[in-house]
C-alpha cells in the first residue's frame, strides 16, 4: 500500500482490524499475504459533458479486494472526498461481510469523486453512465457486481444496468451486473429497506441477550439516508423512541420521541432533517452525546473517535455505517462495557438481499416481499447468534468474534483453492 492510500482512516481501520485478527488466528504467512490484497485496483478519470455543456473531469475507483469466495461485491460511493484508500478499505470490509453473512461473494467497492448533493438528476445520470462506460470491463456478474452506497441509489443502479444493456446489446434481464436496482427492471423487492431493517434485527437480538425491553429504549441516529431513515422508521415501529436524528444538514431532537414518518417526509421534501417543525434543532455533531440507550451511526466513516467515545451514554451501538468507529475509540467503548454490533454483521442485510437479487436474476426466479423479509430476518438472527455464541466462548468482543469467523472462512477458501494460479 502506498503512503497516500494509508492516509485514509477507513483503510487504517480496516487494516488494523485485519492485522489484529490475523494475529489472533495465527494465520500462516502465505495465507496472510493472499488475504491482505487487494487483488486489483483500478483508477479511472472521465470527462462527461454536463447539461450546461461544460466538461467536468471526475476521478473514479474500483477495488476488488478478494474473490476467494466468489465475484467481488460492494457498493458505489459517490462523495466529494472519496479516495482510493477509502475504496480499498471498504472493499476489504466487504470481503469480511460477505464471508460472515455467508453468501458466495468476495469483496469489492467503487468510488466516484463528486458531490451528489450539488447535481441535478440529469447530470447525475450523465456521470453514472460515463463511469459505467469507462469501467465496463471491470463490472460483471462474475467480476464485480456493484450496489448502492452513500450518495447512490436504485435509480443510479438502473442507469448502470440500462447502459450495459444498451452498450452490449443484451436484454435488461441478462445479468446480474448490478444489484439494488429499481424493481421494475429486475431489482428485488425489499432491497432498499434491507440494510436498515437488518440493523434493527441485530438490535432486537442484542436487546434480547442483554435483557432490555425495546419499547423502553431511546434511540439516536446519525445519518438519515437509505440506512438511517429505514432503521429509524423500523425501530420506531418496534416501539422504541427515536429521540435524536442528525444528518449533514443538522440535528433534530425530541425527548418524548420524534414522529419519524413525518421527519422522513420532511427530509424528502427539503433534502435534510434541518428545520423539522416536530423537534428542537441541535448541532448534529453532538449526536453521540445524546441521552439514549441505543446509538445508530448510519452516515459515514470515522465518526466515533477518541474525542467522543468517552461521552457516549448508549448501552448499544449498532454500526449501520461502514467503519464508523476508529480502533482507538473501539478500545474505549470496550473498556466502558458498551455493546457494539460491528458493521460487518450489523449492516450485512443489504448484501444478503443483494445476493437474493443476484439469484433471482441469474436463475430467472421471482421473489415475493414476504419471502425476502423472512429470509433476511432469519439470516440476520442466525449470524448474530453465531457471532454472539462464538465471541462468548472465546472471550472476545462482538467485533473480534465476527472478524475471526469471517477471516477464517476466507483463509479456508484460499487453502481449499490451492496456491498455484
Ligand atoms: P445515503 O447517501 O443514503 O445517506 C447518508 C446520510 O448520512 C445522509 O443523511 C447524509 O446527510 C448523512 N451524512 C453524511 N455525512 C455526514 C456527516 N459527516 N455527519 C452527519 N451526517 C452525515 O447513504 P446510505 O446508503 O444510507 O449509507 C450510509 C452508511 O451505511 C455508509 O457508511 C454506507 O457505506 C453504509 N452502508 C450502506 C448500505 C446500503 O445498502 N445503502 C449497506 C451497508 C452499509
Amino acid at each position: 500500500m502506498t503512503e497516500s492510500l494509508n492516509s485514509s482512516t477507513v483503510l487504517q481501520t480496516s487494516l488494523r482490524n485485519f492485522e489484529q485478527t490475523a494475529q489472533r488466528l495465527n494465520l500462516d504467512e502465505a495465507v496472510y499475504q493472499k488475504i491482505l490484497g487487494p487483488k486489483e485496483k483500478i483508477e479511472g478519470r472521465f470527462c462527461p459533458v454536463m447539461e450546461n455543456h461544460k466538461v467536468t473531469p471526475i476521478t473514479s475507483f474500483i477495488v476488488r479486494h478478494s474473490d476467494a469466495l466468489g465475484p467481488a461485491k460492494g457498493g458505489i460511493r459517490m462523495s466529494a472526498d472519496v479516495t482510493m484508500g477509502d475504496v480499498a478499505g471498504l472493499a476489504m470490509e466487504m470481503t469480511w461481510k460477505t464471508a460472515l453473512i455467508d453468501v458466495p461473494f468476495g469483496g469489492g467497492k467503487a468510488g466516484i469523486r463528486c458531490n451528489p448533493a450539488l447535481l441535478n438528476p440529469q447530470d447525475k445520470e450523465i456521470i453514472i453512465r460515463a463511469f459505467t462506460r469507462l469501467m465496463r470491463r471491470h463490472i460483471g456478474p462474475e467480476i464485480y457486481v456493484p450496489a448502492p452506497d452513500m450518495g447512490t441509489d436504485q435509480n443510479d443502479m438502473a442507469h448502470i444496468s440500462d447502459c450495459i444493456s444498451y452498450s452490449d446489446g443484451i436484454a435488461i434481464t441478462k445479468g446480474c451486473f448490478v444489484t439494488g436496482k429499481s424493481v421494475i427492471i429486475g431489482g428485488i423487492t425489499g432491497r432498499r429497506e434491507a440494510t436498515g431493517k437488518g440493523v434493527v434485527y441485530t438490535i432486537l437480538a442484542s436487546c434480547e441477550k442483554l435483557g432490555l425491553d425495546i419499547t423502553k429504549m431511546r434511540v439516536a441516529v446519525q445519518g438519515f439516508g437509505n440506512v438511517g431513515s429505514v432503521a429509524a422508521l423500523e425501530i420506531a415501529r418496534c416501539g422504541a423512541k427515536v429521540i435524536a436524528v442528525a444528518d449533514s444538514t443538522g440535528g433534530v431532537c425530541r425527548s418524548e420521541g420524534l414522529d419519524v414518518e413525518a421527519l422522513a417526509q420532511h427530509e424528502k421534501n427539503n433534502g435534510g432533517v434541518k428545520s423539522f417543525a416536530g423537534g428542537q434543532e441541535f448541532a448534529g455533531e453532538t449526536i453521540f452525546e445524546s441521552d439514549c440507550d441505543i446509538l445508530i451511526p448510519a452516515a459515514t466513516q470515522s465518526q466515533i473517535t477518541t474525542k467522543n467515545a468517552g461521552k457516549i451514554k448508549a448501552r448499544i451501538i449498532a454500526e449501520g455505517a461502514n467503519t464508523p468507529t476508529t480502533p482507538e475509540a473501539d478500545e474505549i467503548l470496550n473498556q466502558r462495557g458498551i455493546f457494539v454490533i460491528p458493521d460487518i454483521l450489523c449492516n450485512a442485510g443489504g448484501v444478503f438481499v443483494s445476493y437474493l437479487e443476484y439469484t433471482q436474476e441469474t436463475q430467472r426466479e421471482q421473489w415475493t416481499l414476504g419471502l425476502v423479509e423472512e429470509r433476511l430476518a432469519k439470516r440476520m438472527a442466525q449470524q448474530f447468534d453465531r457471532v454472539y455464541d462464538y465471541a462468548g466462548q472465546e472471550k472476545l468482543t462482538m467485533r473480534q468474534g465476527a472478524m475471526n469467523l469471517a477471516v477464517q472462512k476466507v483463509a479456508d477458501a484460499l487453502v481449499a483453492r490451492g496456491f498455484l494460479p
